[in-house]
């Protein structure tokens, strides 16, 4: 049986601050207080999943091993069915500029448009929360958001491939939709969804 959340607490098991962001504020009605795996200082375990779920309860079961508290992860990524699935469960590694050893996603945006050439431009972003307790109970699940990649890129909000990203039947990227928009629909919402009615709700 699913189990629901009761604690006042929660980790959100990321050091992305976007997407501590994000989850804060799709958490914000809830009356839960948040903390993120910066702020307790836990460590970032290997992510050697190979799916997107696999992935999120690694980061789950750690940051709830770690601190004794109910935890959330989040793992996620773009799927590009057209390059054999890439960057996938890599999505944030495929960022690293290898001149600088740091993230960058202008150059990983400018990767993946160099891949795809003139291959079809339908990707997809997915997303698995998976909800950790200290007694080993997990709670995952999984959203996606279907659209296409543009060229050039578009808009400054949001964090990650955001500016390439134009969902299906929408005029405007990630990028360029304010946040609210973007969470109305979003991969992240559309898990979000899931878990919250099955564990948040009455
Ligand atoms: P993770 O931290 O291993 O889950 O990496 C996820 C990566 O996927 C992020 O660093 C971004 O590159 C990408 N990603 C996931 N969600 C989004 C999103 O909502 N917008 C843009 N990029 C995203």
């Amino acid at each position: 049986m699913t189990r629901r959340f009761n604690e006042k607490k929660l980790v959100v098991a990321s050091h992305n601050k976007g997407k501590v962001r994000e989850i804060s504020e799709l958490l914000a009605p809830y009356g839960v207080d948040v903390y993120s795996s910066a702020e307790l200082s836990l460590s970032e375990p290997i992510e050697d999943g190979e799916t997107f779920i696999a992935n999120a309860e690694i980061k789950s079961k750690s940051a709830t091993a770690e601190s004794g508290l109910v935890s959330l992860a989040d793992d996620s990524g773009l799927v590009v069915p057209s390059l054999g699935g890439i960057p996938g469960i890599h999505s944030a590694r495929y960022a690293v500029n290898p001149e600088t050893n740091e993230r960058d996603f202008p150059y990983g945006m400018k990767r993946l448009n160099d891949e795809l050439g003139n291959k079809e431009r339908a990707a997809y972003f997915a997303c698995a929360l998976s909800l950790a307790w200290p007694d080993g109970h997990v709670e995952t699940f999984e959203g996606q958001v279907h659209g296409e990649l543009v060229w050039p890129l578009m808009g400054e909000n949001g964090f990650g491939y955001d500016p390439m990203f134009r969902a299906n039947g929408l005029s405007q990227t990630f990028g360029e939709m304010p946040a609210a928009e973007k969470h109305a629909i979003s991969h992240r919402a559309n898990a979000f969804k899931k878990l919250i009615d099955a564990c948040f709700k009455n």
